[in-house]
This record gives structure tokens, C-alpha cells and sequence, in this order.
């Protein structure tokens, strides 16, 4: 098999779960969870003679994304019924939007594989309505229905077949995250489903300029997924072209535990959804004052930050870029510097510790459990010199798993850091006289030396000593003998 023969193309389908109050057709919570079925009513569970009504809510949020996204914004635009018959859809039909999308033509910058900028086109982003659960049951051995989800307003987002390969793709759908984070329409928790991503794949011979045949991989919802489909997707149709055959057109499941896709279905085409528009809603007019009013009121958005953390807190561009890119790692970094006033440590914190511990655990940034008021805190105690930096680190780690003050932590622990000279003078003694090839090297001239007593101490102590009058004392001690 030889990939460099092959050219790769993705198009991805997003879907993000709009964060209004209630539904995108009745006045139900969006709250994700509860106990089933409690977040209905009669026109979500699709009763015969419930009527729905368009919630303003969805439109403003939808037309905050387009105008973010750079899109053209339709004034005129309507609400489709889109056809299917599954058991999680109780009107048989999707409420969605076909041929007048609210936004389209749109572009966003992402970085490709190798980091340098390109731009990916959005073809269009609509608004519909999200479908109910079916959850298992494994004792009465058939399927039961959740319709808490059912009514739940969505916003999909289109590109076009501009991705190139997995890293991309996954820089894209940051990318979207983060603005969608950004103008707060969502809260783009993906392992709660309210950010996914249906991710099409195909494969084409280097200079040829038709598109390969795509298979879809429906509802991814974690990025190390859709690398993974990816790279699996491309493998796979590049050995089926290689041995001679041609790739079907189909729709897959991607299994994380077998690291395979399967096939779900043929695919459909919009014919076979037999849309049309709903009578039920009227049609939907937007003046030019409710878009302009919109603009005008957009948050900041990443590319302006970036610039200002550069200027107002001397921060590098790379530090800027990392901390801009998640809208809530961001706001944790304005918020601890505004109350520890120490940009630089609460920039490195986030962007090496907090990191490290986020990854490890497979977390994303809105899952950190502590606040601003503790991280600035947590600062504070090693600038007064209350902690040496080391049990910054403890601390910090124990503020992942049991979130509380600071101070209460290291008080709890026994951590607070030797500063009393006395004590500090015990050890450096003591450490003195166990090892006295290390005070010869010293007084030799090796500079080194001290950098071993000084370990040897925070060791006895278990970093417990103030690491600046450990320093100075060895220095003083030596001197003297
Ligand atoms: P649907 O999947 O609902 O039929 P579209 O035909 O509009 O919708 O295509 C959906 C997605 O598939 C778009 O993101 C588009 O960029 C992408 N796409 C279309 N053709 C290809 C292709 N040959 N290879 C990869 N992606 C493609
Ligand atoms: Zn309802
Ligand atoms: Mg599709």
C-alpha cells in the first residue's frame, strides 16, 4: 500500500446542541439528563393536534454562529420537514432545514498537519430539532424510548471537502468548538453528546481532480475517535483500491474497542427524505437591523484576545495562541491574574500543570473542577513563599480530585514550607556532616555541589524547605568551615 500515491479529503457534518433555556418548538427545559421522559410535553412527544412555535432563542444563537463563522446570513428562510421513520423520531419526520439554510458560504482558519494556515469553507449551517435516545433493556429484552433529548435545538455545520487529513480534521472541529464556546450558543460537551460530528472520507489518486466515492462515519464525539476512524477509513479504502475493487458508498459506525468501522446502511439521498416545507411554522424573515444588532453584539472572540494577551500581560504568541484556543481556559487566565495580579505564573500553571493533569485524564478544559479563586490563591502561597513550587504541584493535583481553598489543603497535609531559619539551619547541618565529599567538591570549586546539598535537604524535609534560604545557608555554612 502506498498512501503517498493518494490525495485525502474529508467533509465533516457538525452538530451542536444550542444552550437556550428550552426547546427549539415548546417551552421544555434543555437540561441534559433526568429522570426519562421528564422533559416533555405533548407537541415533543409529537401528539396529534400539538402545534410548534419557532423559539427567537434558536435563531439569534444560529445567526451568532453563521456571523462568527463568517457566513452570508438568508433573510428568508424556512423550517423543512425531513422524512425517516425511526423509533427515537415521534412525528416519523426531523423538523430541519433544506433548500434556504439561515446561513451559508462561510470560512473559518485552521491550522493543516504541518501548522501552516489554510481555510476551510462552511457550505452552510442550519437549525433543526434533535431526536430522542433509545436506551436497551436488557431484561424486557426490547428498546425503550427517551424523548428528554427529542425537541432539544441544533445547530449542523457543513463544510465543504476542504480537510486533508485526520490532524486537520481534528484542528477544524477545535476550531469550531472554540467559537462556539466563545459566543456561549453551546456548551459543547462532547461526552454528553452536545457536540458530535458526522466525518465523510474518501481517498483519490494524487492529480486526479474528481472526488473519490465518501463513506460517513455518523456521530463521532471525541477527537481521539475521529483521528483514529480516520486513519482507519483511509487505510482501508486505499487497500481496497490497490487490490482492484472500488469503495462503496455507505454509511459506518466506528467501534473505539475493535478500532474498525461497520457498515450501518447504504446511504440515502435527499430524495429518499422526501422534504418539504412545514406548514405548521411560518416562514422565517430576518430584517436588517436583527443581523446588524447581532454583529454588533458578538463577545470577543479568540483572534482579538490573542492580540491583547500579547500586549497587555507580555505573553508570547505561542502562550497566546495555546490559552486562547479553549474559551475556558481563557477566562480561568483572566480571572486568576485579575485577582493574583501574576500573569506569567498563572499562564504557566494552566499552560504546562493544569495541561499535563487535563490530558492525563482525558479531560477537557470546562471539566476542571476548581476555580479561578484557587488557582489565584494557589499563586499567592508560592509568591508569599508559604509553598515552595514543588507542593504547588501537590496541591494542585489534589485540587483535581478534591477541589477546596488552598490554604486548606496545605494546612490539612502538613505542607506548609520551612521558612523558620532555625529549623532550616538544623538540616543543612545535619546534611552538612553526612556528606563530606560534596563540602570538599564545593570548597574545589565545583559549583555543582551545591546544587546535590540542596537537593539532599528538600529530600529530608520532602520539599517541605524554602529552597532560596536553603541556598544561602549552605553558601554561609561552607564558608565558615
Ligand atoms: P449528506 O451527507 O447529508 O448527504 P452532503 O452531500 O452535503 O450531505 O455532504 C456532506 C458532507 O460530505 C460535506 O461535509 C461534504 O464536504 C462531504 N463530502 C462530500 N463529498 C465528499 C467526498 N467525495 N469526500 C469527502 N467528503 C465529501
Ligand atoms: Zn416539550
Ligand atoms: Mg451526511
Amino acid at each position: 500500500m502506498s498512501r503517498e500515491n493518494y490525495e485525502v479529503v474529508i467533509g465533516l457534518e457538525v452538530h451542536a446542541e444550542l444552550s437556550t433555556k428550552t426547546k427549539i418548538f415548546c417551552s421544555c427545559p434543555t437540561e441534559f439528563g433526568g429522570e426519562p421522559n421528564t422533559h416533555c410535553c405533548p407537541i415533543c412527544m409529537a401528539l396529534p393536534g400539538t402545534l410548534p412555535v419557532l423559539n427567537e432563542k434558536v435563531l439569534e444563537y444560529a445567526v451568532k454562529a453563521g456571523l462568527a463563522m463568517n457566513c452570508e446570513i438568508e433573510q428568508n428562510s424556512k423550517n423543512d420537514r425531513k422524512n425517516y421513520f425511526y423509533p427515537d423520531l415521534p412525528k416519523s419526520y426531523q423538523i430541519s432545514q433544506f433548500d434556504r439554510p439561515l446561513c451559508k458560504k462561510g470560512v473559518i482558519e485552521v491550522e493543516d498537519e504541518n501548522g501552516e494556515k489554510t481555510n476551510i469553507r462552511i457550505t452552510r449551517i442550519h437549525i433543526e430539532e434533535d431526536a430522542g435516545k433509545l436506551n436497551h433493556d436488557d431484561f424486557g429484552g426490547g428498546s425503550l424510548v427517551d424523548l428528554n433529548r427529542a425537541g432539544v435545538p441544533l445547530i449542523e455545520i457543513v463544510s465543504e471537502p476542504d480537510i486533508r487529513s485526520s490532524k486537520e480534521a481534528e484542528n477544524y472541529l477545535r476550531k469550531i468548538k472554540s467559537i462556539l464556546e466563545y459566543i456561549e450558543v453551546s456548551d459543547c460537551k462532547m461526552q454528553e453528546g452536545s457536540l458530535r460530528a458526522d466525518v465523510n472520507v474518501s481517498v483519490r489518486k494524487k492529480g486526479e481532480t474528481k472526488l473519490g466515492t465518501r463513506t460517513e462515519m455518523k456521530n463521532m464525539n471525541s477527537f481521539r475517535s475521529i483521528v483514529r476512524g480516520i486513519e482507519y477509513e483511509i487505510d482501508r479504502q486505499i487497500d481496497v483500491i490497490e487490490d482492484g475493487g472500488t469503495v462503496e458508498q455507505e454509511t459506518l459506525r466506528w467501534d473505539d474497542v475493535s478500532g474498525r468501522t461497520f457498515s450501518m446502511r447504504d446511504k440515502e439521498d435527499a430524495q429518499d427524505y422526501r422534504y418539504f416545507p412545514d406548514p405548521d411554522l411560518v416562514a422565517i424573515r430576518l430584517s436588517d437591523e436583527y443581523i446588524e444588532n447581532i454583529k454588533n453584539n458578538l463577545p470577543e472572540l479568540p483572534e482579538s484576545r490573542r492580540v491583547r494577551y500579547v500586549e497587555e500581560y507580555n505573553l508570547s504568541q505561542r502562550e497566546a495562541n495555546l490559552l486562547t484556543a479553549s474559551k475556558y481556559l481563557s477566562d480561568l487566565f483572566e480571572a486568576t491574574t485579575k485577582k493574583c495580579g501574576n500573569a506569567k505564573a498563572a499562564c504557566n500553571w494552566i499552560l504546562s500543570d493544569i495541561s499535563r493533569l487535563l490530558n492525563e485524564g482525558e479531560k477537557e478544559p470546562n471539566q476542571i473542577p476548581f476555580t479561578s479563586e484557587e488557582l489565584s490563591e494557589l499563586i499567592s502561597l508560592i509568591d508569599k513563599g508559604t509553598i515552595s513550587n514543588a507542593i504547588g504541584k501537590k496541591v494542585l493535583e489534589e485540587l483535581f480530585k478534591n477541589p477546596k481553598a488552598p490554604s486548606k489543603i496545605i494546612e490539612e497535609k502538613g505542607w506548609i514550607q520551612i521558612s523558620d531559619e532555625g529549623a532550616i539551619l538544623e538540616v543543612v547541618q545535619k546534611v552538612l556532616q553526612e556528606n563530606p565529599q560534596s563540602v570538599q567538591d564545593y570548597k574545589g570549586g565545583k559549583d555543582k555541589a551545591l546544587g546535590f546539598l540542596v537537593g539532599q535537604a528538600m529530600k529530608q524535609t520532602k520539599g517541605k524547605a524554602n529552597p532560596q534560604m536553603l541556598n544561602k545557608m549552605f553558601v554561609e555554612e561552607m564558608n565558615k568551615m
